[in-house]
């Protein structure tokens, strides 16, 4: 099985290679900055705290759906510039909404409600499908000496599927956008300190816990003490519904854009038996996962050429954080 540390010795490879991310090049053409036409500050691609474009590019930017609807709660002291929660907001407006701590809904009464939080009862996203997933955890989490994973956002994790008790029935059902396990996701964006005190609030304690697949993040903004596999939110979102539509509508076997993402071997064992052939111009709602859902990283993926361009990827510190 490999291991995320292989990534580490292998020849960088550009990670949106093949994703399904439209021609962000617009972005290089706006120049200076705008009023937002909600608060009338000065922003520059859009406002951060009205998470909506500015209106120079209200018509040029990608829009897409998403299967469920996303919460972001994120921490009153966080930086709103600096955050990669309103790409969500602002690419994906009907599905996505931010809230400032302590402002935040009560999900005491919700079912069908997840947060993404690790915490010794999470479950996976092939859990929630009732796919027959059994946890493999090494000792200590497979995680370096020293390390303990109270500190980490994400358990590294093993997952084996166990296939030959799986009832015929539960590889047969067949969802749709109304009938997923799951109607609503909730993110903490803010750091591990303050997510862990969002966390303790009655309002958000009881809600079932998900973990996701480990993926490298390709985030420059460097995090103190925080591994390289603690993705930015944006980042998570999509890993997130990624791994939901894979278990709901499957893969298509000519999309390539999972190629350089530096996602776990295991999460590739998962939708290996999901994988079906589809034509590949297919990007349908409910067909196999061609790219759908990429263009929650328009601004990310245009960020990260921007800084490339100006900086050496083995210079910038991010990048050289412990795995
Ligand atoms: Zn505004």
């Amino acid at each position: 099985m490999s291991h995320p540390v292989e990534a580490q010795t292998r020849p960088r490879k550009y990670p949106f290679v093949h994703m399904r991310i439209a021609d962000h090049s617009v972005l290089d053409s706006i120049e200076g900055r705008h009023v937002c036409r909600l608060c009338n500050r000065s922003r520059k691609f859009f406002c951060y705290s009205c998470h909506i474009p500015v209106e120079e590019l209200e018509k040029l930017l990608p829009r897409l759906g998403l299967p469920l609807q996303i919460d972001i709660i994120k921490h009153k002291k966080e930086i709103d510039g600096k955050s990669t929660a309103v790409h969500a907001a602002v690419l994906a407006p009907e599905h996505v909404r931010i809230h400032t701590y302590p402002d935040i809904p009560d999900y005491r009464l919700d079912k069908d409600v997840v947060l993404i939080f690790p915490s010794a009862k999470s479950l996976t996203v092939p859990q929630l499908f009732e796919r027959n997933v059994q946890l493999k955890i090494d000792d200590n989490y497979g995680l370096p000496k020293g390390h303990h994973m109270g500190t980490m956002l994400r358990r590294r994790v093993d997952e084996i599927e166990v296939l030959e008790d799986q009832p015929e029935t539960t590889s047969k059902r067949s969802y749709t956008y109304g009938n997923l396990p799951v109607r609503r996701a909730v993110f903490i964006d803010s750091t591990w300190n303050q997510s862990r005190g969002i966390y303790a609030d009655e309002r958000v304690r009881g809600l079932r816990t998900v973990v996701l697949q480990n993926r490298l993040s390709q985030f420059w903004r460097h995090q103190r003490g925080s591994p390289r596999w603690y993705l930015a939110t944006i980042e998570a979102i999509h890993q997130f519904v990624l791994e939901v539509h894979v278990n709901a509508w499957g893969l298509n076997s000519a999309y390539r854009g999972l190629d350089n993402l530096e996602i776990t071997e295991g999460f590739h064992q998962l939708a290996a038996p999901l994988t079906r052939e589809a034509p590949s111009e297919d990007v349908e709602r409910e067909s196999p996962y061609n790219g759908q859902y990429d263009n929650l990283l328009y601004f990310f993926a245009n960020m990260y050429d921007l800084i490339h361009k100006y900086y050496d990827h083995n210079d910038l510190i991010s990048y050289r954080r412990p795995i």
